[in-house]
Order: structure tokens, then sequence, then C-alpha cells
């Protein structure tokens, strides 16, 4: 077999900035874990081919599980946890800057803009994807700019930013945290929630990839749109780095409702969650912040 031309070298971590880091599933890549904690992957697909990802994961044939995501709308589920969880998360960004403008970075559905609206923030989009913008804006009448956040500008700082599995689609979640705090004024607040690799979920994973034949499996949890997996302390770390101000970091779970997995796949995942639940090792990690002055 040919050798990975990457093995043993890795790019430096994007949050500590060591390198070294280490095969994470062993063979030489393509995942690696720095000592800080951070698995990322490398090489990074050029940005055509992750537009392509992108597109292709809009479009539900990325991964099988998540054909629903992008139909499974709000009028579905009024009140189911994720609903519950985006509300939580706009009472508390009000609470941290008494509202204003706030801009979602990377609407997924629009479902987090609609609630940031109903919770009383002047609220916009902004979104690489034309058709996730035309469907969201369909679905919930609301406003969104197209393009790419990183060249965004605004007229006025803006009071709150969120972005809610977005950071770890993109080629640089550094560049990303640093555009935030360019864009908001002193003190607004941030609020990042990624995949949690500290978890009950991906140690299961990292396990099973270990075993013969089993590690197509694991590879299901490193889906192939997303190059960085942070813990608590990397994203809180980074966002610290960027300019920000540390207000809380927290573990949510995964709400499984919205994905149609086979019965016995949802039960051992429903197990490793109530475990992470148990332990601390929730499956995702959240970021409350505001920007320093
Ligand atoms: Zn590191």
């Amino acid at each position: 077999m040919p050798e990975n031309s990457n093995e043993g070298t890795p790019r430096p971590c994007l949050v500590c900035g060591e390198s070294g880091a280490k095969s994470l599933h062993g063979g030489g890549g393509p995942l690696w874990r720095c000592r800080c904690g951070l698995v990322f992957v490398d090489p990074i697909p050029t940005t055509e081919e992750i537009s392509t990802r992108e597109d292709e994961a809009f479009h539900g044939g990325l991964i099988d599980e998540t054909t629903e995501m992008f139909s499974a709308y709000y009028r579905d589920y009024p009140d189911d946890p994720v609903v519950r969880g985006f509300r939580a998360t706009v009472r508390r960004l009000r609470e941290m800057t008494g509202g204003g403008r706030l801009v979602d970075v990377g609407i997924g559905t629009g479902l987090l803009l609609h609630l940031a609206q109903e919770g009383g923030f002047r609220a916009v989009g902004c979104e690489i994807s034309p058709g996730a913008a035309e469907k969201a804006h369909e679905e919930f009448g609301v406003e969104i700019r197209v393009g790419d956040f990183l060249e965004a500008e605004f007229d006025e700082p803006l009071d709150a930013i969120t972005m809610a599995d977005v950071v770890e689609h993109t080629p640089d979640p550094r560049l990303f945290l640093e555009q935030a705090a360019k864009v908001l004024r002193p003190g607004g607040g941030l609020f990042v929630a990624v995949p949690n690799h500290r978890s009950t979920l991906y140690w299961a994973a990292d396990l099973i990839a270990r075993i013969p034949g089993m590690s197509a499996m694991a590879q299901r949890l490193y889906v192939p749109n997303h190059y960085w997996y942070f813990t608590p302390d990397t994203l809180a770390r980074l966002a610290s780095d960027c300019g920000f101000e540390v207000k809380e970091v927290r573990g949510e779970s995964p709400y499984l409702g919205r994905y149609s997995f086979s019965p016995l796949v949802k039960l051992g995942l429903a197990t490793l969650i109530r475990l992470g639940e148990w332990t601390g090792l929730e499956a995702r990690a959240e970021v409350y912040a505001v920007r320093r002055d």
C-alpha cells in the first residue's frame, strides 16, 4: 500500500500552535490529535471540494442519516429539545447583551435565526449557500445575506453573533472567530456550538475504529464535511485567543429525533448520550463569550 505522504508531518495545531500531532486512528491520518486536545483533518480539502461537500450535505446526499435534517422544520417540531435549546441560547444572549442586532452565521435550516427574531433580536442570517438561504427564507420569512462571513461588512457594530454547527465545517475556524470579534461591538455576545470530541460518543468511535473491519462505522461520527473536532477547552481557548472573554462553557446533548438511524444504532447512540450526560462528557460543546474592549 502506498504510504500517506502526509504521515508524521501534520501541520501545526490551529489552537495551540504546536507541531507533532499524533495520528488519531493510526495509519498516518487524515485525522490527527494534538496534545491540547484538538482533533483535526490534514490535509484539508480545497475550498472547491469543501463547497461541493456542503452542497451535497444540504441536499442530503452526504450522509444517509441526515437526509431528513433539512426538511425537519419547526412546524413539525414546535417544542422539541432543539427548539428549547435554541430558545435558551437566545435568552442567554439577551441577558449578556441587552438585545439588539444579531447575525446568525451559517443558518442551517434558519430555525435559530427565526427564534432569535422571536426572542426580540433584530436578526439577520449570513449564509454562503444560496439554496439554504432561499429555503430558510421561504420557511421562516427571515432576512438572510448570501455570502462569505469572512468578507461581510456591516454598517454598524453588531450586538450578538451565533455560530451553531458552523466552524467545524470551515477551513479555518480562527478566521471566523477573529471576524466575529471584528464586527461585534465591545461587550457584544458570541455563541459557538460544535461537536465535542471529549465525549462518550467519540470515545466509543475511537474505540471501535481500532477494531479491524469496524472503522467504517466509527468514521460515521467523523463526518466528511467536518475538519475540526474541538473539546470544551480547545474551543474556549480559541475564543479567548481571538479577543473574547469566555463567560460559560457547557456541554449539550444532541437530539436524535431528527435523525433517521436504524433502531439498533439509535439505541446505542441514545445509551452513549445518556452516559455522556451522567459523566459530563456530552456530545456537544457550547461557548458563550463577550468581545473584550
Ligand atoms: Zn494543540
